[in-house]
């Protein structure tokens, strides 16, 4: 199984639904692993001719490289492709960006694609719903965006790829509202309960410490939730998939924090009901961002190596 990004490219005829019809004939070949939005931008190079639309599907395949191309080469042609002038007007154009980190470069096949550094409309898309790619070299694809900034794309409201499901449960609805209950139990218990445990003076010192490091490790996550990755269900754009700050060290710093955080109450408060409730607002946190997760993957491929890089998912050194 390879890892390959393919480019799509449309200008002629109902551009939108060759986009379209491409994702699904490469379905045929492959597991879609995310789709990217549509960009529109003027064309480069070549006679006059109309606006593109383009866009990057990720795929996960077991054909070889030239069995891939053979395979977009099938798709181009379904759309009623006609070869005439180099870079001219066409329903559809499929090339192979990158295939897995392997580099090829013989008569039929160049990969990665020799162009794909000069041309925004592909970095872009790509970066976009594959934001760790590297080149072979082990080159960062997202920092070749830099040098074609002067380049316009436009990203347009098209979509290819089925709207997330939609509905109060498939959005995380409950997940929400046992959150809010969790937390108020755990308000609840602070208040109502102390002193039911019949635990020496220090457990409360340490109880002080335990809620303190929780309430930093919340506001170090805080500091970097919008610059990075994953607020649910989508990241909010301009996020990066990369670790930075506490996202290091744990994948979900302000859930394991609060966690933290009533513990800590339990204890400074010697209080049952609030050890009670922090444990399972442990179980709670956990199976949320397990749930987060799941759906993080399905969206965004560089989420499972982050996901392995950083392998604590609440709190540095214990979940
Ligand atoms: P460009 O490569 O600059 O995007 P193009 O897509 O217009 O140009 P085509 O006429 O579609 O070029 O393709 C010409 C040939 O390029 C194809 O027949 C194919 O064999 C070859 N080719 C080489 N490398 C690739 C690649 N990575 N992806 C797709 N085609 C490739
Ligand atoms: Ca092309
Ligand atoms: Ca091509």
């Amino acid at each position: 199984m390879t890892r390959a990004a393919v480019a799509l490219g449309s200008n002629l005829g109902d551009r939108i639904r060759h986009l379209c019809r491409a994702v699904e004939g490469l379905k045929a070949s492959a597991t879609v692993v995310a789709v990217s939005s549509v960009y529109e931008t003027a064309p480069v190079g070549g006679p006059e001719q109309g606006p593109y639309l383009n866009a990057v599907v990720v795929i996960d395949t077991d054909l070889d490289a030239h069995g891939l191309l053979e395979a977009l080469h099938v798709i181009e042609q379904e759309a009623g492709r006609e070869r005439t002038v180099r870079w001219g007007p066409r329903t559809l154009d499929l090339d192979l960006i990158l295939f897995g980190d392997q580099v090829i470069d013989d008569d039929t096949l160049t990969v990665p694609h020799p162009r794909l550094a000069e041309r925004r409309f592909v970095l872009e898309p790509l970066t976009e719903v594959w934001p760790d790619a590297k080149l072979p070299d082990g080159a960062a694809v997202a920092e070749l965006l830099d040098d074609v900034q002067d380049q316009q794309v436009h990203r347009t409201h098209h979509r290819l790829r089925p709207k997330p499901r939609d509905g109060f449960a498939a959005r995380g609805g409950w997940w929400v509202v046992i959150q809010g209950v969790v937390l108020a139990a755990a308000t609840w218990a602070v208040v109502a309960d102390g002193g039911s445990l019949p635990w020496p003076g220090w457990v409360s010192s340490l109880g002080v410490a335990v809620f303190a490091g929780g309430a930093v490790q919340s506001l170090l996550g805080l500091q970097h939730l919008g610059a990075n990755l994953t607020p649910y269900p989508e990241p909010l754009s301009g996020a990066r998939l990369v670790a930075l700050g506490v996202y290091r060290w744990v994948r979900h710093p302000i859930y394991g924090g609060i966690v933290m955080m009533i513990l800590g109450a339990a204890l400074f408060r010697l209080s049952a009901w609030t050890l009670l409730v922090g444990l399972a607002a442990g179980v709670f946190f956990w199976m949320k961002a397990r749930f987060e997760e799941r759906r993080l993957m399905e969206h965004y491929p560089g989420y499972a190596a982050y996901r392995s890089q950083v392998r604590r998912r609440l709190i540095p050194w214990i979940v």
